[in-house]
């Protein structure tokens, strides 16, 4: 036999053995999540989907607008919408205790008959974003009108999120009426200031610490029932385990200003680009792992057959399962920590040198690196170009990253998979929620609103013509309804 022939039986052996532990571990396969059969449902009760959105229409009538500006919100607001909640669900205020504070947040305690159970904790912020300026007239109803049409209620918060408040205190007046007392102490809580600061849920957090609070789990707003997942092109229950941390980098060249008729060889700006084109050029790199790839991993068994050998075979896979996630930004997002350089400032003039011309970059910190990893890449990129480098602000970590095996997960997944008919799947979340100041408080801090939306759907979220069908109110009430008698008994 030639050597040609060897090689070629050496290949050839090789490839019988690699396609025997593909095929191997394709075949024994486990998503990552638990088994959620053995979970014992609460049943659904009966929901009037009409009262409780015509109540949704309420809330969303009160502008508890945040704006980037403290001084322009209107206290007088949330005042209103305390009173409000108070007046309109009577049996639920019989039932919790509720304390006010960092001057409108909101903490409800319904307390348990077992005091040794850990407490849940579901959560909805009070707040809303602003509408953009010149976009008012392009609703479809005004935003705050609070209008129900098509089957639907329109408004600023209808989802983000007033629906899941209102819907909540729904679900605990139904259940305080029908004379539920929960074994699990269930605990509220509502921040006003979600948008902005963040600082409503960051003291519930310390209050509940100070009296020696472990919850069971958190919930709060995060992902949804997506119907048209791009994987599997069908409904997904996507429940998120982490959200990236927030951080943002000034990125300043230092310069003296002067007349652009006598320019010198370099000015701030032409330093600044090279630094910005620098850190933007070195991209934190792509791994599959984490609740992005344990997402996939998990929706493997529902998707083609090309998906599933790659997700149980990630050992070989790994560099194509990333390649084609991160076609899409949205996919790349969930693979890594993400650099975007959003603002520039130069000189105020166009015949004027810039002194000191400064750029803004918006990083989101995926779970595994940190704010300290962010600073080193980009001192690393700059190298020596005479730039100075600082936080806007003190950045956010990212969180920790919850369980999917965990008894929390098993009643949030079982019951998301109930109420959808869908997979359920874990999911890392790429914006920011109260929930993220909650790490003291709870290892299981889950992310999830009980609600169906197409991927298209979601644009309205911060976006205008905001609006949630009257099925999706009645779908959130069912939801937080059976969770809080599955989980609270
Ligand atoms: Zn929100």
């Amino acid at each position: 036999m030639g050597w040609k022939s060897k090689t070629a039986l050496t290949a050839l052996g090789l490839v019988v053995v690699v396609g025997g532990v593909v095929a191997i571990r394709t075949a024994t396969f486990k998503s990552p999540t638990a088994d959620t059969s053995g979970v014992k449902l609460a049943p659904a009760r009966t929901v009037d989907a009409n009262r409780a959105a015509e109540h949704l229409a309420q809330a969303v009538r009160f502008q508890t607008v945040s704006h980037q500006d403290q001084a322009d919100d209107q206290p007088a607001e949330w005042d209103k919408l305390h009173a409000w909640l108070q007046a309109t669900y009577p049996a639920a205020h019989k039932a919790m205790t509720r304390e006010v504070i960092a001057g409108h947040a909101l903490v409800y305690t319904w307390k348990g008959t077992d005091p040794s159970l850990a407490p849940v904790v579901l959560m909805a912020h009070q707040d809303v974003v602003p509408v953009t300026p010149g976009t008012e007239r392009d609703w479809k109803h005004p935003p705050f009108d609070g209008v129900i049409a098509d089957g639907a209620v329109w408004g600023r918060g209808s989802i983000d999120d007033k629906g899941s408040l209102v819907t909540l205190f729904e679900a605990a007046e139904g259940l305080a009426q029908a004379g539920f007392a929960p074994r699990r102490t269930i605990i509220i809580v509502s921040g006003h200031d979600e948008e902005v600061r963040g600082v409503g849920a960051r003291a519930a957090a310390a209050l509940l610490k100070s009296r020696g609070v472990k919850a069971q789990f958190v919930l709060d707003e995060g992902m949804v029932v997506v119907s048209d997942h791009p994987v599997t092109k069908s409904p997904v229950a996507l429940i998120a385990t982490a959200e990236k941390g927030y951080a943002t980098l000034t990125v300043t060249a230092p310069d003296v200003g002067g007349h652009s008729s006598a320019p010198p060889p370099r000015t701030g700006v032409t330093t600044l680009a090279k630094a910005v084109l620098a850190i933007a050029d070195n991209p934190f790199p792509m791994k599959f792992e984490g609740p992005g790839a344990d997402m996939l991993k998990s929706l493997a068994p529902h998707s083609s057959p090309v998906v599933k050998v790659a997700a149980a075979n990630t050992w070989l896979f790994s560099p194509l399962l990333v390649s084609q996630t991160a076609k899409t930004p949205a996919g790349a997002a969930m693979l890594h920590t993400t650099i975007a350089p959003t603002m520039l400032k130069g000189s105020p003039k166009e015949n004027v040198l810039p002194q000191d011309a400064e750029a803004w970059i918006n990083y989101r910190i995926a779970p595994g690196d940190t704010s300290a990893d962010v600073m080193a890449r980009a001192k690393r990129a700059v190298g020596d170009l005479p730039v100075k480098l600082a936080w806007v602000k003190a950045p956010d970590e990212p969180s920790k990253v919850a369980s999917t095996t965990s008894e929390g997960w098993k009643t949030l997944a079982a019951l998301a998979g109930d109420e959808s008919k869908a997979p359920v799947a874990p999911a890392l979340m790429t914006a920011a929620s109260d929930s993220r100041y909650m790490g003291p408080i709870a290892d299981d801090v889950y992310k999830f609103q009980p609600l169906v939306l197409s991927v298209d759907d979601t644009k309205v979220i911060h976006g205008t013509n905001e609006h949630v069908s009257i099925a999706n109110v009645e779908r959130m009430v069912r939801f937080y309804q059976r969770l809080m008698e599955t989980a609270g008994r």
